[in-house]
Formats: structure tokens, C-alpha cells, sequence
């Protein structure tokens, strides 16, 4: 069995809604897993924030507004009246759904039902118009198998065993449509993956069912080897190990969910990229063969990072002082992604500021602070690029315009990472773009 994934811009209309059944029509049994129609989760937090705002009436509307929406999406999608009934009939308990919160008592609980309602209503649209056209499949329903444990993290064996039943039960149907995204808590609660999740979901159905192969399917024609949006000329990368990936998701090329790499890493099955926009195109193929030792793969950036520098003589032959600065970050459940230290200081990046000011007031405890916003990560990815002798020397000569704030090699054997300002970013890109491919 294989896994395709479908993002928001692929369930975004009801005419990319009929256009989608012609990706999957070859007879080979899958599990297509769907997003929330493009803007719909967007348009979800803002309703939630509105409750929480206690404006009760702008939120009544905003709801209205996506219940027309949708309405219009069922008058273009359906041709034969029962199911467009049905479509509207199914809609109408999401939207009672949204329409029964209201500001008093609204918990992160109430908005995380709130913000399930998008890939319920995109799965049940798609399995409908599939039916009206003749196709037989059937819904899973992402709520029944997909948890998270005590830790919040996936459980992977409650996934399996009951994944494995609800399949099970159906032992002729050949297309099963599933929820992205969302799931249950380790209570039962309904929960999900964070935004952007739906990568994660195919990734651990794909590792729950051993299937052959992951697709995720998106609109681009894979990982390129820097950032298209920017410069001229880039081209799809057809091969990358699991690690490159990795790197490369995380930072900053924005085709796959960071997270989504972990669970077919592990068990070895291989994630293609596909491109909606032009099928036929081969995409990227992510698998546990690394090959080109020492060969630059890819560059990607990743924006709005803020450098926080910590400086204090106490630091100078002290042990533990980098665990206390660590553990302020931790206090406030923000994460850190590049560290460069000196005796005397240390700088590290963050991309979440929402604890900043608190993060900055506990710091001052242990020296002078500086924070540095609105930079970019660059990062430069290659299997064993550490290998590559002239490797740095290419990159630094290619940048000697640059000012460059902070240098990360050897965490990773596959990464080489700078810290710039953003203003720098397009520059950066254009000149490594030259230099090293
Ligand atoms: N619909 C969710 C979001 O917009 C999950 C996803 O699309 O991956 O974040
Ligand atoms: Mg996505």
C-alpha cells in the first residue's frame, strides 16, 4: 500500500477537488491523506482568536462568511442533488460545531476542536465527489487512530493496531481518504500535530502500515537546490538521504514539514515529493541512500530568526554556565537552533519570540544581553558536506561581501550554516548560487 498526501492548495477549490482523483486513479491500494482546504485553517485560528477576544458577534460572522464558502464550494463540485445534500447535510454539523463556542470559558480545548473542522470538511468533500463519480472509497477517520502519548508525542503502536482494524474492515476497498493534521490527545481529546502537520500524518501512517512508499504532493516539483522564489534558474534535486532532507526542511526550504522525516526514516521507506502542478515531473526521491560524499546539494534560508547574544567574563573557565542559559529557554518551551560560543559569550538563534522579553529579563542574571532580529539562516546541505575539503573555503569565498554574524560546521556532517541579516538573504543566495553549483 502507498501513501499520497494532498495539501491545502490541492484540495483548494471545488475544481482542484475533481482535478485531484486523476493523481490517484491508477488501481493500486493507498491511503490518500488531505489538508484543510487552503486558507481554511488560517481563517479557523482567526475565529478561535475572536472567541478568545470575547467578540462573540465578529466571530458569529467570520463563521458565516466560511459557511457560505463552502456552500458555494458544494454548488460547483456536485452534479447529482443527493449528494450535494449530503455534503451540506455533513457541513452543517461542522459549522454547529463552530457555532457552539462561545467566549466564556473558551480553552486551547475548545480551539483545537475548532481547528479540526477544516480536514474534516475537506475528507468528507473529496470521499463524496469520489463516490458521486463512481469511484468507491472509503473515509478513515483520523480521530479513531491517530493519538499522541502521555509525552505528546505520536503513539505509534495504538496507530498501527487500530489503523490496521479500521482497514481491516474493509478488505475490497483499495482508496482510503484520511485527515492530515488532526488527532487525539493522550486523554482522547480532540488534539493535532501543529500547523503544518499533515506531512507528519502520511509520514506515520506510511511508517503504522510499512507502506512501499510516502508521496507527499505539493506544488513544486520537489526540493531544489536554493530557493526558487528568490533565484534564477534552480532545478529539482531527484535524490536526497534522509538526512538531507531533514536538514533542508528544517531550515527554511518550505516543501515538507520538518517532522515528517522521522517516522519513514526509521522505518525506511522511501518519500517522494511530487509536484500537482505537473504529475508527470519525477520530483525528489528521499531515501536512506546517500550518495556524492562530500557533494553541495542545496542551499535553503530560513527567516525571522532572532540572535540572542549572552556575554559575561564569569563564563571564562566555568563549567555548567551554558546549561543555565540553556534551561532559561527551556523554562519558556522555546527551542534553539544554531549555538556558536566563545570563552566569553555565547550566541545562539531562536525563531519563536513569543517568550523574548521574559527569555532576555532572566538572562541579564547571567551577563549583557544583545538580540539581533529579523535575520536569516542559510544553510548549505550535502551528505558528509564536513568531508568536502574545500567545501567552507568555496562558501566564505564566495561571501567575502557578506557580513556574516554567526558560523555553525561540524554539528552536523551534513550542514554548514551562517547567520546574516535578512537584508543580505537575496544577495547571499545569488552568490553562493554562483560559486557552488
Ligand atoms: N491544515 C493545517 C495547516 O494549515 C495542516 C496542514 O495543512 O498541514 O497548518
Ligand atoms: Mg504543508
Amino acid at each position: 500500500m502507498k501513501v499520497y498526501k494532498f495539501g491545502g492548495t490541492s484540495v483548494g477549490s471545488a475544481e482542484r477537488i475533481k482535478t485531484l482523483p486523476k493523481l490517484i486513479a491508477d488501481d493500486q491500494p493507498k491511503i490518500v491523506v488531505l489538508s484543510a482546504m487552503s486558507g481554511t485553517t488560517n481563517f479557523l485560528v482567526e475565529i478561535a482568536t475572536l472567541l478568545y477576544q470575547n467578540k462573540s458577534e465578529e466571530a458569529a460572522t467570520a463563521i458565516k462568511n466560511l459557511e457560505d464558502k463552502y456552500a458555494k464550494v458544494v454548488r460547483e463540485l456536485f452534479s447529482k442533488p443527493e449528494f450535494a445534500k449530503e455534503a451540506l447535510r455533513k457541513l452543517k454539523e461542522n459549522f454547529d460545531t463552530l457555532k457552539s463556542f462561545q467566549p466564556t470559558n473558551f480553552t486551547a480545548k475548545e480551539e483545537r476542536v475548532i481547528l479540526a473542522q477544516g480536514e474534516l470538511m475537506s475528507t468528507m468533500l473529496e470521499n463524496l465527489y469520489l463516490n458521486e463519480t463512481g469511484v468507491q472509497s472509503i473515509l478513515l477517520p483520523a480521530l479513531s487512530f491517530m493519538r499522541k502519548d502521555l509525552n505528546d508525542e505520536p503513539d505509534l503502536y495504538f496507530i498501527r493496531e487500530v489503523l490496521k482494524r479500521e482497514i481491516e474492515r474493509h478488505p475490497t476497498c483499495k482508496l482510503f481518504i484520511t485527515q492530515g493534521y488532526i488527532c487525539r490527545s493522550y486523554q482522547g481529546d480532540i488534539d493535532n500535530l501543529k500547523r503544518g502537520g499533515s506531512d507528519y500524518s502520511a509520514s506515520l501512517i506510511g511508517a503504522a502500515i510499512n507502506a512501499e512508499e510516502v508521496q507527499i504532493w505539493t506544488d513544486i516539483d520537489g526540493f531544489h537546490n536554493n530557493d526558487p522564489r528568490i533565484v534564477e534558474k534552480t532545478h529539482s534535486i531527484s535524490k536526497l538521504s534522509f538526512d538531507e532532507a531533514s536538514e533542508l526542511a528544517y531550515f527554511g526550504a518550505k516543501i515538507l514539514h520538518p517532522t515528517c522525516v522521522i517516522p519513514v526514516q526509521e522505518a525506511n521507506i522511501p518519500l517522494y515529493i511530487k509536484n500537482t502542478m505537473d504529475p508527470k515531473a519525477y520530483g525528489t526521491r528521499i531515501s536512506s541512500e546517500a550518495d556524492g560524499v562530500g557533494i553541495i546539494k542545496a542551499v535553503a534560508a530560513k527567516d525571522n530568526i532572532t540572535a540572542v547574544k549572552i556575554k559575561s567574563g564569569r563564563m571564562l573557565l566555568a563549567y555548567g554556565f551554558i546549561r543555565k542559559i540553556f534551561e532559561v529557554f527551556e523554562d519558556y518551551r522555546t527551542s534553539i537552533d544554531m549555538i556558536t560560543t566563545s570563552e566569553v559569550a555565547v550566541s545562539l538563534t531562536i525563531d519563536d519570540t513569543g517568550n523574548l522579553q521574559k527569555i532576555i529579563t532572566e538572562l541579564t542574571n547571567f551577563g549583557t544581553v544583545e538580540v539581533d532580529k529579523d535575520m536569516t539562516i542559510i544553510s548549505v546541505v550535502g551528505n558528509r558536506i564536513s568531508e568536502n575539503k574545500g567545501a567552507a573555503a568555496n562558501i566564505f569565498g564566495a561571501l567575502s561581501e557578506i557580513p556574516i554574524r554567526m558560523i555553525s560546521f561540524g554539528g552536523s556532517r551534513h550542514n554548514i550554516s551562517l547567520l546574516i541579516h535578512s537584508d543580505y538573504k537575496k544577495a547571499t543566495l545569488e552568490a553562493l548560487n554562483r560559486k557552488l553549483f
